[in-house]
């Protein structure tokens, strides 16, 4: 028998099915207008998000500003200002054998599109997508995470505020209620998560052929140079690292420096730690400092510190974990063991393991025997190094001398490579992902397209002669 939320689900996914014919007529205006009513359904609950958050995650009201809502204006604007240009069929040049042909590369939507969110920057990573989805003239089902679930409520308000269900829904819950959604056949699956949980989500989608965007995570590495400024790196590795709590997915997982410069960079990241997150100089200052998010990741992190720490790694940086408020304080770790689970899977958390090298290819070769992170960041000032990192290396995006920022520029495509991902988001590309460019030719009258007609033997000569010729 089929649970009631199941039932549901069918009944909204049908609805969408039948809806989506008539969202394919949609034009700018209409998808403007929308994006438009998106924008002002947020704004009117600010409110709500940032107490959502705080509850959630314990984010402060500037974090949740930055890493959430303005991001989100961010891209509903940059949509809202860029939209007719993207839908603009493109003109393509022509082929020897149709001169007069006219070429075009027509957007339309997918049709009925799937977002499956995670619970780390919960508000961001489900409104971001339901953007370039609209933009595309898509109907989408939505569900966020079940481990935020004061945001998901709001999200879930906010959606059924601004859209008719038949052609955006939201369904809250957990893999359960993912898992109904992913047998049903969508045109497109947009999904945000694990590694582990991306593979089953492409399992499922490939039972349909439905297309996807798959933005995962892994282990992001830092690679600090010997001619980089250390207290400039250890600075703007602190605040990636820490911001929300390193439950970031492009938060620098590890990071590699040069063995005679690993003391100094230490206390720089010490330095910048006290200047940015304890108020008094000794303490974390929760106000400015997110909690874990649940008691399952408090004693995941708690487990991979210890366990490294009894393996022999030495503790730079200890901080307090209390786990009644879900908290660790920032943590750095040296003189990781081979074996610890610690450099096996992605940390997610405030914890930061330093790992030296004796020359750059030790480091190189290091981030190589892993999967293509989502990120990769390199502190340098030498050009050389910079050139060699990058040519020796793949990852999802990089910066040089700073992180994270990449993912703030609409203008760049955002997403992984092969574990860390496969395909687009934000601006453009987040709207090409869920668009079809379908080729287009409108033939002329005069072509010479029967050239390659049958009868073939006297064009088979006309070939052999033109191969003896050319
Ligand atoms: P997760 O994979 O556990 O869950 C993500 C979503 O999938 C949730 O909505 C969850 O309910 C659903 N889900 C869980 N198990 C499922 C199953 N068996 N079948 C179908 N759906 C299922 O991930 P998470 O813990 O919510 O998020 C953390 C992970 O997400 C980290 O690995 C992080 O790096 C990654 N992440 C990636 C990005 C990115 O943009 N690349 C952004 C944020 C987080």
């Amino acid at each position: 028998m089929m649970s009631i939320s199941s039932q549901k689900i069918d009944v909204v996914f049908r609805a969408q099915q039948t809806y989506k014919s008539a969202l394919r007529l949609s034009n700018a205006a209409d998808r403007i207008a929308k994006l438009r009513r998106l924008r002002d359904v947020i704004e009117k609950n600010e409110d709500e998000i940032y107490k959502a958050l705080a509850k959630d995650l314990r984010k402060s009201t500037f974090e949740t500003a930055v890493t959430e809502l303005y991001f989100i204006y961010g891209e509903l604007d940059f949509a809202i200002k860029n939209l007719s240009i993207w839908m603009r069929p493109k003109h393509i040049g022509h082929t020897l054998t149709s001169p007069f042909a006219k070429n075009r590369i027509y957007i339309e939507p997918k049709g009925q599109c799937l977002i499956i969110a995670p619970w780390n920057y919960p508000f961001q990573l489900t409104m971001s997508p339901l953007i370039s989805a609209i933009a595309a003239g898509n109907c989408a089902i939505v569900k966020p995470s079940e481990l935020s679930p004061a945001t998901s409520k709001v999200i879930h308000r906010l959606i059924d505020e601004a859209f008719e269900e038949q052609e955006i829904a939201c369904f809250e819950g957990d893999a359960k209620v993912a898992t109904e959604l992913l047998k049903l056949p969508f045109d497109h699956i947009f999904f945000t998560g694990s590694t582990a949980v991306g593979k089953v989500v492409m399992e499922a989608a490939a039972k349909n052929l439905s297309s996807v965007t798959l933005e995962l995570g892994g282990k992001s590495p830092v690679i600090i140079d010997q001619t980089a400024d250390l207290n400039m790196a250890a600075t703007r590795i602190a605040w990636g690292k820490l911001v929300n709590s390193g439950q970031t997915c492009i938060a620098p997982d590890h990071v590699f420096v040069h063995r005679d410069q690993q003391a100094q960079f230490i206390s720089a990241y010490q330095a910048a730690v006290k200047k940015m997150y304890c108020t008094d100089q000794q303490k974390i200052d929760p106000h400015m400092y997110g909690k874990i998010i649940n008691a399952y990741h408090f004693s995941r992190l708690k487990n991979l510190a210890e366990e490294a720490v009894q393996l022999g790694a030495s503790l730079a940086l200890s901080g307090d974990m209390d786990e009644e408020s879900h908290t660790i304080a920032p943590l750095v770790l040296t003189d990781i063991p081979a074996g610890a689970k610690m450099m096996e899977e992605e940390i997610f958390g405030p914890i930061l393991p330093i790992l030296t090298y004796s020359n750059l290819s030790e480091a190189i070769g290091e981030v190589n025997a892993r999967n293509k992170p989502l990120a990769l960041y390199i502190f340098s000032n030498s050009r050389k190094n910079i050139k060699r990192i990058l040519t020796q290396t793949s990852a999802g995006g990089t910066c040089i001398n700073d992180v994270l920022v990449h993912i703030s520029n609409p203008k760049l495509p955002f997403g992984g490579v092969n574990t860390s991902g496969i395909g687009r988001s934000h601006g453009m590309y987040g709207f090409k992902d869920f668009s079809h460019e379908r080729a287009v030719v409108f033939q002329s009258k005069l072509n010479f397209s029967h050239l390659v007609y049958p009868p073939y033997p006297f064009k088979n000569w006309v070939l052999r002669l033109l191969k003896k010729i050319m």
